[in-house]
C-alpha cells in the first residue's frame, strides 16, 4: 500500500471530525518506520523448521539477552530492600526523579572518580535502562536537528528519529573501514556512537575515539555516546566512558545499563551522563544546558526508577558485588573466546567479541545473510542473527552472541565445525 492509501485508509475515521479543523490526529512521522520484524522473521522461520523436523535439537547464538541469573549479592540487596518496604518506618514511596543519591554517589566514585574522571552527582540521572534513555534524549533536541548514526546500528536510535521527523545519515561500518565509521560527509548536530557495538562487537580505542570528540568541539555537533557493553572491555587502550577523552565534557552525553553488565534486563536500572557543560551554541546565550532540559524533561515525564532496582544496582558497586559480576562476564567472554578460536580456525572471518560479547561473522562464498542463516539452521540446527536486520551495511554478515549457556555453545561449535 502506497504511503497516501495507507494514511486515507488509518486516518479518514479519526480526523473527519466537523469544525475542528479537519487535521490529521496522528503522527504521521510513525508511517515512515520500516517495519522491523527481525526477530519476528527468525522466530517463524524456526518455528517453520521444528515442524518438519521435530527431531531437530536447535541451540540459539542469536540470543541478546543475559541468561545468567542475578549475582548473590544482588539478590541479598533485593531481600533487604523489600524488606524495608513492609515496615511503616522504612517504607519508600516516591524516590527523586533524577535517582538516590545513595545510587548516584556509588556510581560517581566507581565508575568515574576511580578512573580519573570528574563528574557531579547531579550530571547523574538514574532511569529505568538505557533503551528508554536513548529513545528519549531525542525529545529535548531541536526537530530539524540532522542525525548520524552507524550502519549496521541499534535500532532505537533510528526509530526514535524518525517518530519525530527527523533526517538520518548513515556512517557505513564495512570491512573496508574495519568496521569504523568514518566522520560524516555533510554538516550533521547529533551522533549516536555505541563503544562496545552492538550489534558488530568492535570498539573503538582511545586513539579512535578522540578524533571524534574534537570533530564534535569543532562542528558543534553533540555525541550520544552508548556505553551499554563497557563492563565487557578486557583491554586497557579501549575507553570505559568517552569522559576518558579530553573536552568530551563539553560535546557528550553518555548512557549506561546495568542491563548487561550485571543481568538486569529483567530487574531494569540504568543511568545517564549530562554534563553541565553540554551546550549548543544557541542554548549557551540562553543559558539553557542540556542538563538543565534533561532535568525537566524527566521530572515532567519519569517517577524514578523503583527504590529495589537502584538497591539491586548499588549492590553492584559493594566488593562481593563487584566480584561476582565479573565472574558472571568472564562466562560469558569465555564462550566468547570459545567461538572466536573455533570459528576462525576453521577460516571465517570474524570481527569483534574481544571486548564484547558478539562477534560479526562475514558469511562464507558471498552468501547473504539470510541464506547463510538458512544453511546454519538446517544443516547444524543453530540460530544465528542476520546481520541485514541492523542496516544496509550489515547484508553479508550475522550477528553471533556469547550469552548461551557454556555446553549449548560448545555444542553449537563442534556442529559448525563438522560442517564446514
Ligand atoms: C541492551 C542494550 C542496551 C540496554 O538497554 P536496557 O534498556 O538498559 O536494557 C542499550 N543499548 C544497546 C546498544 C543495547 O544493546
Amino acid at each position: 500500500m502506497t504511503k497516501e492509501a495507507y494514511c486515507q485508509k488509518q486516518a479518514t475515521p479519526l480526523h473527519t471530525r466537523e469544525g475542528q479543523g479537519g487535521g490529521s490526529l496522528i503522527n504521521e512521522h510513525f508511517l515512515n518506520l520500516s517495519s522491523n520484524y527481525l526477530f519476528a522473521d527468525i522466530a517463524k522461520k524456526v518455528k517453520a523448521f521444528k515442524a518438519v523436523h521435530p527431531e531437530a535439537d536447535i541451540i540459539s547464538l542469536g540470543i541478546g539477552d543475559v541468561t545468567q541469573p542475578l549475582c548473590p549479592a544482588v539478590i541479598e540487596a533485593l531481600h533487604k530492600a523489600t524488606d524495608e518496604m513492609a515496615t511503616k518506618s522504612s517504607f519508600r514511596g516516591y524516590g527523586p526523579e533524577q535517582g538516590y543519591d545513595f545510587l548516584r554517589e556509588a556510581i560517581v566514585r566507581h565508575d568515574f572518580l576511580s578512573r580519573g574522571i570528574d563528574i557531579d552527582t547531579d550530571e547523574i540521572f538514574v532511569s529505568d535502562g538505557a533503551k528508554s534513555d536513548t529513545g528519549n534524549f531525542q525529545e529535548i533536541l531541536a526537530k530539524d536537528c540532522i542525525i548520524a548514526v552507524t550502519d549496521p546500528v541499534y535500532p532505537v536510535y533510528v526509530d526514535s528519529n524518525i517518530m519525530s521527523g527527523r533526517k538520518i545519515v548513515y556512517l557505513p561500518c564495512t570491512v573496508e573501514n574495519s568496521l569504523a565509521p568514518e566522520f560524516p560527509k555533510e554538516h550533521v548536530d547529533v551522533i549516536y556512537l555505541c563503544y562496545p557495538n552492538n550489534p558488530t562487537g568492535t570498539t573503538l580505542t582511545k586513539e579512535q575515539l578522540k578524533p571524534w570528540v574534537d570533530y564534535a568541539l569543532q562542528n558543534n555537533a553533540l555525541i550520544l555516546y552508548d556505553a551499554a557493553y563497557e563492563a565487557y572491555i578486557q583491554h586497557a587502550d579501549v575507553p570505559h566512558s568517552i569522559y576518558e577523552i579530553e573536552g568530551a565534557r563539553k560535546v557528550a552525553v553518555e548512557f549506561h545499563s546495568y542491563s548487561k553488565t550485571a543481568g538486569f534486563t529483567g530487574i531494569r536500572c540504568g543511568y545517564t551522563v549530562v554534563p553541565k557543560e553540554v551546550k549548543s551554541e544557541e542554548a549557551s546565550m540562553k543559558d539553557l544546558s542540556l542538563n538543565k532540559l534533561w532535568n525537566r524533561r524527566q521530572c515532567t515525564k519519569f517517577n524514578g526508577a523503583s527504590y529495589l532496582s537502584q538497591r539491586a544496582a548499588e549492590a553492584i558497586y559493594t566488593p562481593d558485588g563487584r566480584e561476582q559480576v565479573k565472574a558472571t562476564i568472564g562466562y560469558y567472554m569465555q564462550n566468547a573466546y570459545m567461538m572466536k578460536e573455533t570459528l576462525s580456525g576453521i577460516g571465517f572471518q570474524i570481527y569483534g567479541g574481544d571486548d564484547a560479547p558478539y562477534q560479526w561473522v562475514r558469511t562464507p562464498d558471498g552468501l547473504s545473510s539470510w541464506q547463510f542463516f538458512e544453511q546454519m539452521l538446517t544443516e547444524a540446527h543453530v540460530v544465528c542473527t542476520p546481520g541485514v536486520g541492523f542496516g544496509p551495511s550489515g547484508e553479508g554478515y550475522v550477528r553471533l552472541t556469547a550469552f548461551g549457556q557454556r555446553e549449548r555453545t560448545e555444542e553449537a561449535l563442534n556442529r559448525i565445525k563438522s560442517i564446514f
